[in-house]
């Protein structure tokens, strides 16, 4: 099996590997009760905080361990965030992972809440002088925004955005899941009030996540005073651990390998501006960018999305060209013992395109919704390899070529 789909999970870091191979059978106590062998579990918990704070340059006081991203990011973006900050409503954009948009529907529907959203570019980046004139007009707001994006792997300038926050008296919440482990993550240096983040994503096991709080917030649940009472119930004391160990086996040198692997995959399989099919018309601004003679005649439709922002090194987010479905791309890869996913994983299967690639409004000749239709996203670690991105890109290019209608492969047309 090729995985390519790393930003929808991961397989256990070594030190994870090893811990629930070697160490795991021993550490099933509750760290909240009093004999000693649950008391040394209290203890290495408190380690696993220490540790895990002193990677991301912040105080242990304000980490608190969830089950996961989407509880962090559920945590933060509440009522109570809002009146325990003297804050009044939310501003987001529409790239963000859906655990934050679907939470600020649910809060304007049911809350009374007004959300504002931001505009973004067709590189998938913020655009800062809109969520500043945003931010002027709707001051005591809190700002949620993605670090890194789970599909395109664009990177948000959170230092910009948090410098934007300070004038107008907002607050920042970042979802950094997609970052932890691919870029550097610094909190001191981000200077945001709130942050989310994910174990499964980096190695970890599933069922742990993150939350990291310098300003008040209230628990989305009651119970026990685990987590100073904000985060109650039982501690998942071996999911914790493997967190810890998680980022202690991060490397963020092999992340210039998985650019070059990256790179080479892109401009192997749609060399910038020059592999433009005759059906797919570019959009004006692309226009500026390459001459007639760039042109080719016979070709692949292959464009790579958000090429020119600035990306995590391991995401490539690929339309296929017109007509082309994903999920009949998925299939034929699936065949061929290739693991990679249409957008975000927690959309798998779902009929509706990719809210993130929609929102790009890259293209003017066919809708935004076909245009997603037909793009894929491949999530790369330092465990791929140069010969497993050949065998992609050669079925890639099988499963496009006009010549696969005459070999039978159902790659048009094809709907589920
Ligand atoms: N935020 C982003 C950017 C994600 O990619 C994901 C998972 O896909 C989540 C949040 C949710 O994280 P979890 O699966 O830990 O709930």
């Amino acid at each position: 099996m090729i995985y390519f789909d790393h930003n929808s999970t991961t397989p256990y870091s070594p030190s994870v590997r090893r811990y629930i191979e070697q160490g795991i059978l021993e550490d099933w106590y509750n760290p909240s009760s009093t004999y000693s062998q649950a008391q040394t579990l209290h203890q290495k918990m408190r380690e696993c905080r220490k540790f895990i704070a002193d990677y991301l340059n912040c105080s242990p006081k304000y980490l608190f361990f969830t089950s996961g991203g989407t509880e962090s990011i559920n945590t933060i973006l509440s009522l109570e965030t809002l009146k325990r900050n003297q804050l009044s409503t939310f501003i987001t954009s529409h790239l963000e992972h859906h655990a934050t948009i679907k939470k600020i529907d649910y809060l304007s529907d049911y809350q009374n809440i007004r959300p504002y959203w931001t505009s973004n570019n067709e590189q998938g980046e913020i655009n800062l002088e809109n969520l500043e004139k945003m931010c002027s007009k709707h001051p005591y707001s809190l700002l949620s925004f993605l670090s890194a994006n789970n599909e395109t792997g664009v990177i948000t300038n959170i230092q910009a955005i948090s410098k934007i926050a300070k004038k107008y008296n907002c607050l920042v919440h970042v979802d950094a899941v997609q970052s932890l482990g691919k870029m550097p993550v610094d909190l001191e240096k981000w200077d945001v009030d709130f942050a989310s983040f994910s174990g499964h994503k980096m190695g970890a096991m599933k069922g742990v996540g993150l939350l990291y709080a310098r300003k008040p917030f209230a628990s989305l649940m009651y119970g026990g005073g685990q987590e100073r009472g904000l985060r109650p119930g039982t501690q998942n004391y071996p999911a914790i651990q493997s967190f810890k160990l998680a980022v202690q086996d991060i490397d963020l040198n092999k992340q210039e390998y998985v650019k070059q692997l990256r790179d080479y995959f892109e401009n192997t399989l749609a060399p910038m501006y020059k592999y433009q099919s005759k059906d797919f018309s570019p959009s004006k601004k692309e226009d500026q960018y390459f001459t007639q003679n760039d042109w080719k005649e016979e070709t692949f439709p292959f464009k790579i999305n958000c090429k020119k922002a600035n990306r995590l090194s391991n995401t490539s987010s690929i339309y296929c060209g017109m007509g082309i479905s994903n999920q009949a791309i998925l299939l034929h890869l699936v065949q061929k013992g290739i693991c990679v996913s249409a957008g975000s994983a927690c959309n798998a299967g779902s009929p509706e395109p990719s809210h993130v690639i929609t929102a790009l409004g890259i293209c003017d000749d066919i809708s935004l919704r076909d245009y997603a239709r037909s793009c894929i996203r491949i999530s790369l670690s330092p465990s791929n390899t140069k010969q497993e991105i050949d065998f992609l890109i050669q079925t890639l290019k099988e499963l496009v070529s006009p010549a696969s209608y005459l070999r039978g492969i159902p790659s048009r047309n094809l709907s589920f």
